[in-house]
């Protein structure tokens, strides 16, 4: 006897939900379940939107790069958020821009007060950036102790 075709009854899917609530799919279910909308199996697989639906979507999404994101918090933006934005429009030298031999791996503040400027700060590669980030942590160290004072 096959489902195909019938219909759960709302008691008996009110019963499924209940025994379902409060638990996870396990990965290997995540994954099936993946594998069942990928490629050709997917609705949309092979299909295009029109030019009319690309246009009413572009529409719907304002732009929101750079100052016109309203997460844009300009000068007073996260460390993260800037360092993001830094690593997106500083273009990647072949070489660490302190030792000049090491392949860059993370882009070091120069100034310490992370502006948001690509020109305040440099790729470097791990050893360079330990080095820096070592020689902040003293300089705010010797802050604090002079604040202490
Ligand atoms: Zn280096």
């Amino acid at each position: 006897m096959s489902f195909v075709g019938k219909k759960h009854s709302i008691e008996t899917i009110e019963r499924m939900r209940k025994i379902k609530t409060g638990k996870h799919q396990t990965i290997e279910t995540k994954n099936k379940l993946r594998l069942l909308r990928l490629g050709k199996n997917n609705p949309f697989y092979g299909k295009h939107h029109s030019d009319a639906t690309c246009k009413r979507i572009s529409e719907n999404h304002v732009d929101v790069s750079n100052d016109k994101n309203p997460q844009w918090r300009g000068d007073g933006a996260s460390y993260v958020a800037i360092h993001h934005w830094v690593a997106r429009h500083k273009d990647k030298p072949s070489f660490c821009e302190m030792c000049g031999e090491k392949e860059p791996y993370d882009l070091s503040n120069v100034s310490g007060e992370y502006k948001r400027d690509v020109n305040d700060y440099q790729w470097v590669c791990r050893k360079c950036h330990q080095v820096s980030d070592g020689r902040y942590e003293r300089l705010k160290n010797s802050i604090w102790i002079e604040r202490l004072r």
